[in-house]
């Protein structure tokens, strides 16, 4: 089990910004911008490379929710959504998540 779902059981505790009957969004605990959020899907998929038709509606719904998780956090400046898969993605969850970031500008390209 990861980390993640021990946040969604509740066993861990974390700053929860947003939750919904299929997704949950809360603060990263090692932010890297002055907004840093994870939105996670509550079924357990590994990464983007789990994901399959059946998934459809889970994807449709969190690209909906990023937006509103922005509003709700005030990112009327714009903000940066990363998802980091595998080893070379720099993946170290491996429970599907979506950064949301920012606060500040930020810089590009990644390194
Ligand atoms: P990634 O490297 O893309 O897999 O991102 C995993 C993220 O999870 C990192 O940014 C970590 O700081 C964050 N993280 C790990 N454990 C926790 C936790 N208990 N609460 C909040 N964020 C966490």
């Amino acid at each position: 089990m990861s980390i993640f779902t021990k946040i969604i059981n509740r066993e861990i505790a974390a700053d929860i910004v947003y939750e919904d009957d299929i997704c949950l969004a809360f603060r990263d605990i090692h932010p890297q911008a002055p907004v840093h959020v994870l939105l996670i899907p509550k079924v357990a998929v590994e990464s983007l490379d789990q994901l399959s038709a059946e998934h459809r509606d889970l994807c449709s719904h969190l690209m909906l929710v990023i937006p509103k998780v922005a509003a709700h956090l005030g990112l009327t400046g714009g903000y940066r959504t990363v998802i980091n898969t595998g080893p070379h993605g720099g993946q170290t969850v491996f429970h599907l998540h979506i950064h949301i970031l920012g606060g500040r500008s930020l810089a590009w390209p990644p390194g």
